[in-house]
């Protein structure tokens, strides 16, 4: 078991930062139910239920957490009653009464909602509170959330090193005869070896190795395949992400001819990235090296995403994002070349930036690994 690995004071932080913000931008106070915002603001994960949970904080004054009363004792003991006061409601109670009368959430001003609150709830706030307005709360999160502090981009670290671990034990797994679905199993049971949580396992065999984010499926893996194995698990409230790719047996030539153009351009796409360097950047560094390569319209995908308490997050590594990139940053570089009905191949590492540059979080090799 995995313990926490954000120290003590972290959340409170968080939270002064977040009333800082709120102050700057004339927000009255900002709402949050169940969400990976509520997560990083409090420690609490929240099951996203028909109940209502909402986490209020005013520019001004105290945080509130509103839980239906079952939930109380998860709520408690997530350190989140470090933070703000805990309000419950019970089963007979109408929540949202109890929210207006005993949460404080103020009548009149602009209200920051975060993105993921129910429309069922929101529907019946903005009908409660006919004299507020109401703006996205993600903006907000966004610029709070997308450059890590030294505790965040530790955890990454850790959560990298924990899927290099996991992909190094790949290769025992992949055997002539078995479906992906099996391989899968196991590469799950692997990553929760190191991990908390499993995100996702894509265990992509030949045909299917075009398909970016094909479900791991019934299909048969035999000799000669490529495959692509693209994994991610959350460790210690922190995700990983990363992808490699294997043949079983040998390396037909044309597959180690796209993979070779792929290699390239994750290098090409990591050597972009530094501070100043506008997000798009990356992305046409990659692009470049594919498209030069005669492969450019079959690299379909952004060449990236950015990842912390969620598997995807921003900033993303996309064409038309022209944000630059800082300090603190932490996102995927993972280009591909996806040829259909034969195979595909994708290679994937966390990378952060420094002041000088980007440091990848995977340090497992990049080259084709052949499964004897
Ligand atoms: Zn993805
Ligand atoms: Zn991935
Ligand atoms: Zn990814």
């Amino acid at each position: 078991m995995v313990v926490a690995y954000l120290t003590r004071g972290e959340p409170l932080t968080r939270v002064r930062r977040t009333q800082a913000l709120l102050t700057e931008r004339g927000v009255a106070a900002f709402l949050a139910g169940p969400s990976a915002d509520l997560r990083w603001l409090t420690g609490y994960n929240a099951l996203p239920l028909e109940r209502l949970t909402v986490l209020a904080i005013p520019a001004d004054g105290d945080p509130v957490l509103l839980v239906p009363v079952l939930e109380e004792p998860r709520a408690a003991s997530s350190g989140a009653a470090d933070i703000a006061e805990i309000v419950t409601w019970e089963e007979d109670e109408d929540p949202m009464a109890v929210l207006l009368e005993r949460v404080g959430v103020p009548e009149q001003g602009l209200l920051a909602v975060q993105d993921r609150l129910w429309s069922v709830f929101l529907l019946r706030l903005q009908e409660a509170l006919p004299g507020v307005r109401w703006t996205e709360g993600g903006e907000i999160m966004r610029e709070l959330r997308v450059r890590k502090t030294s505790e965040e981009i530790a955890a990454l670290a850790e959560a990298g090193a924990a899927i290099d671990r996991v992909h190094e034990r790949v290769p025992e797994f992949l055997r002539p005869g078995r479906t992906e679905r099996a391989v899968g199993r196991e590469i799950a049971d692997a990553i929760l070896d190191e991990h908390d949580e499993v995100n996702f396992v894509i265990v992509a065999s030949g045909p299917n190795g075009a398909s970016p984010h094909h479900e791991t499926g019934d299909r048969t893996i035999v000799d000669g395949d490529a495959v692509v194995v693209d994994i991610g698990g959350t460790r210690a409230g922190y995700c990983s992400d990363m992808t490699r790719n294997y043949v079983l047996g040998t390396t037909p030539p044309e597959y180690a001819e796209i993979h070779a153009v792929v290699e390239a351009a994750q290098q090409a796409g990591v050597d972009a990235a530094r501070p100043g360097v506008p997000a798009e950047e990356v992305d046409a560094a990659c692009r470049r090296v594919i498209v030069d390569a005669g492969y450019g319209d079959m690299f379909v995908h952004r060449t990236g995403h950015g990842i912390g308490v969620e598997e995807h997050e921003h900033p993303y590594i996309v064409a038309g994002n022209a944000e630059r990139l800082q300090p603190g940053m932490a996102f995927s570089v993972e280009p591909g070349i996806y040829v259909p009905d034969r195979f595909g191949a994708r290679i994937e590492d966390i990378v952060v930036l420094d002041d000088e540059g980007s440091r990848r979080l995977n340090r497992l090799s990049h080259t084709v690994t052949e499964v004897a």
